[in-house]
Formats: C-alpha cells, structure tokens, sequence
C-alpha cells in the first residue's frame, strides 16, 4: 500500500490526489482521500485505480488544508470498499482517520481480545484494531494514547492518523515500511516514496525513523518516541521490486541499487551469451548495471503493453497466467538465434521466468539464461508484501535444477545474499539495515513481539 498526507495547503485534497497516482503500483484495488477544514473530516473512497476512483469527486466537497490519502493492495481482508482506506472513525469526542501501510501481526489476537470487551468492528482489515485500541487508552485522540496503541502492535507499519486539527505520523520500532517527510512551501507532506514529493513539487526533508511518532498542526512539527532505537530493517523488496525507480527509500535511489543488484548478480553469475534482456519494467534498472559488468549489450528483446497492470496483483493463477501472456511480448528480431540472459528481479511462483522463457524460445532464441536479481524467496512476508504461502513459493518446493527445469532455462542462478547487501546498504550504520526475511528466514519482529537481537559495528 502507499500512504500520503499533507498539512497547511489550500489545494490538499487534490495534491493527494497526484501524490496517491505517483503511488499507484503500490495498491491498484482501492484508492480514497479524508480531508479537514479543522472542523469536520470528509472521506471520498472507492475500489479501483486512483483516476477512476477520483473521476466524478467533486474536490471543492473535500475542502480544508489538509488530507491523507491511501492506495490499497490487500494483504489482510477482503476487497470490498469497506476495507478501503483511509478508515474514517466519528466519535463524539471527535473523529480520526487512519491511514496504514503495513501488516499487524497480533491483529487477530487483538481483535478477539477487543470483541470479547465489547468492540465492533466494521472492517476486516487489520488497520481497524489500532482505532480501538486508541479510543480505549482514552478519550482523546494524542500523542499519548496513540503511543499507548502503538506498544500493544506488532508487525510493520507506516501510518498517518487525521483528526480535525492535528496529523500524527508513526513508523515501527524497526522501520520495516518506508516513510519520508517533505516540505512544499510551508505545507508538511508525508508520503511512503520520495516520487510523490516529485510529483507536486515538494521538495525532500527526512525519514520518520523507526520508533517515532510526529505531529504536525498549525503549530508545526514535533516529535517523539514510542519504542526504543533499534537497527532500522528497511523491506529489502522495496529496493527489488516495489518502489519506482524515481524514489529514493532511506536515502538510496531505487534505481541506482537495482543497478548494482545487476552489477553483483553479473560478478556472481557470469555468462557466456551474446545479450542481455530485462523483463519490463522492474528489472530493467538491474539487466543494465549486468550489462555494464559483463560487457555483454543491453537489448530490448521483450517489450511490455502498458495498459495492462501489474500481474501479481490479479487474484487468480489463472488469471496471473492470462494476464502475463497480455503483458510482455518478445522482440523477434532481436531474440532470434541468438544466446539471451534474460534478467529478473524476482521470482516467487515462477509464472513470469516459466512464461518468458517458453515466449523467448518460441521467438526463436538459442539459449536462455536466467539470472535473478535477488535472493531465491522461499519464507512468507508477515510484513506487509503478498507472498503468500509457502506452498506457492516455487523456491519454497524445488531446488535449483528443479526450479530450472520447471521454468525452462537453460541455465539459473540467483544473486546473494551478501551481494544484495551490498547493493542497497551504502554504511552498516544503525539506520541502515535491511529486512530479507523473505529470502532468509531472519525475521526481524516475531508475532510474540519478540526482536531479533543485533549487534552493529
Ligand atoms: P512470479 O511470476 O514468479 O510469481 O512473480 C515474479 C514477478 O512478479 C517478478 O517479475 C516481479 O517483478 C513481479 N512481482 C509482482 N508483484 C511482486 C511482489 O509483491 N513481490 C515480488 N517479489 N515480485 C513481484
Ligand atoms: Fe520485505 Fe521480504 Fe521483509 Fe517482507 S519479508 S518486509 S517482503 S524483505
Ligand atoms: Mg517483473
């Protein structure tokens, strides 16, 4: 999911709306926008993309100098508009709304917890919990009971909470979920990639570090801390795969580190082809920088219809299977007869590598040699990206040879782990780490609230 907020513009509601369409690869089922005029909050939401959900809103109807915005991709609960966000709660001591990006691991605990005292909830989404859990630390909505909340979840979360006259801004303990602070002019922004501060001209201020809870008024920023300073561990596949390439996730362009994923895949795994292909578009930042090292050209030997979205989010394989035959063609002129390595960032249940591989044979291309930019993923993500189970997880069921003769190629390898360190961890600082427990198994947050323990240089 992508999250967006702004504080002390005139135009709010309708510059969330170009920072939630810069954040559209981040979530494609929903999209909504609360605004405030300090007095009342106004909600507009709805399931699909953000042009298509904003087409009809009258944006003089969400009036104020502020809004948070959210675009949804589902990993806990179902796609319905109820589940969309952000959710808009009305008390009579005031209302709140709640943006999140993320994914609460206690949330079913909570919830149960929460039930059986009485609450109901309207959602499925676990977002909901963190509401109930601030109204029952006390009436008002503050710093003081929004940080009593935080310390009862567990899991990885950025989220924006709105009421009438003040914004709050948190990110976990370990600072799992990427969350930076602009400025435009003297308005505040909040968003989960640096491309949307691009989008309207705000210019970059810092990270939310891990632990902090920020709070924006008219009085302007402050902050403070809920949890304890811990080794940040930044979602190693927002460097894969998720972010654009435009962004820049703690600190490091998106771009740049795909690159060097490609350079250290290219040292790791050379080859002996006559070119190098990116399956569009998330790998072609990598099969460049493997280019680069290998000295072997880059070629654009699949092409990639634009107006298709992007496959994974499809619900089903059949579907996925469909929608990647849509998406990618291969350039038969280039690919023909000749040795290929096709590039990828990743692969999780080997639709797209198996489609590609099969799409560039039959173009008539000699050989293909797989190299994947990252880390084989063979553990679900508790954190917020859909990897689902384990069972689709092909790295999860085969082994190297197996996985090569699923998908066709005539050679794999993937990159390290130490070699995708490198790539997107420019100093072993506190604030530097990375999250890969997808490709490792080394969660960082247990659902126990358990961390684990790390010794930095
Ligand atoms: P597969 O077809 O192996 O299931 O999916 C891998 C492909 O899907 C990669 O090319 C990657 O760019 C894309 N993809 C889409 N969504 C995701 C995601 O959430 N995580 C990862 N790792 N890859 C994804
Ligand atoms: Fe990101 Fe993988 Fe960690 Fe999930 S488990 S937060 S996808 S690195
Ligand atoms: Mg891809």
């Amino acid at each position: 999911c992508g999250v967006f907020g702004i504080w002390g513009h005139e135009k709010a509601a309708e510059l969330t709306y170009y920072g939630l369409h810069s954040m559209q690869h981040r979530g494609q089922e929903g999209a909504g926008i609360v605004s405030s005029d300090g007095v009342e909050l106004k909600p507009y939401k709805g399931l699909g993309l953000v042009n298509d959900v904003f087409k009809h809103a009258d944006f003089d109807e969400l009036s104020g100098k502020v809004a948070v915005g959210h675009v949804r991709y589902s990993t806990q609960g179902g796609k319905v508009i109820e589940n969309v966000q952000p959710l808009l709660f009305r008390a009579q001591a005031g209302s709140m709304a709640l943006a999140h990006n993320g994914n609460i691991m206690n949330a079913h605990k909570l919830r149960g917890e929460l039930e059986e005292e009485g609450s109901i909830f309207q959602t499925s989404s676990d977002t909901e919990v963190l509401a109930h859990l601030i109204k029952r630390s006390g009436n008002e909505i503050s710093e003081k009971t929004i940080a009593n909340a935080l310390n009862k979840v567990v899991g990885a979360y950025a989220y924006i909470i709105l009421k009438e006259d003040k914004m709050f801004v948190a990110l976990d303990p370990s600072g799992i979920r990427p969350l930076s602070i602009g400025k435009l002019g003297e308005a505040y922004v909040v968003a989960s990639e640096t491309c949307a501060f691009d989008q309207i001209g705000a210019t970059f201020e810092r990270e939310v570090l891990p632990g902090e809870l920020i709070t924006i008024s008219d009085e302007g920023l402050s902050s403070t801390r809920f949890a304890m300073r811990e080794q940040r561990k930044m979602c190693a596949m927002e460097y894969v795969y998720l972010s654009r390439p435009d962004s820049d996730v703690n600190l490091v362009n998106i771009h740049a580190s795909r690159k060097r994923m490609g350079i250290e895949l290219a040292k790791e795994a050379p080859t002996e082809a006559d070119m190098v292909i990116g399956v569009p578009d998330s790998s072609i930042s990598a099969a460049i920088g493997y280019a680069e090292q290998s000295g072997l050209p880059y070629e654009m030997g699949i092409i990639k219809n634009r107006y298709v979205g992007r496959t994974f989010i499809q619900p089903s394989q059949e579907l996925r299977e469909l929608g990647v035959k849509m998406k990618l063609s291969p350039v038969r002129g280039i690919v023909e007869g000749k040795r290929i390595v096709m590039i990828d960032d990743s692969i999780v249940r080997g639709t797209t590598s198996r489609r590609i591989v099969q799409m560039l044979k039959k173009a008539g291309a000699k050989e293909v040699h797989v190299r994947i930019a990252s880390p084989s993923i063979q553990h679900p993500c508790y954190y917020g990206i859909d990897m689902s189970t384990r069972k689709e997880l092909i790295a999860a069921n085969y082994t190297l040879e197996g996985i090569c003769e699923q998908i066709g190629a005539d050679s794999i390898a993937y990159l390290s782990e130490a070699g995708l360190e490198k790539a997107i961890v420019k100093d072993k600082t506190l604030n530097q780490g990375i999250c890969t427990a997808c490709m490792t198994g080394k969660y960082p947050v247990k659902e126990d609230g358990q961390k684990e323990v790390v010794f930095t240089s």
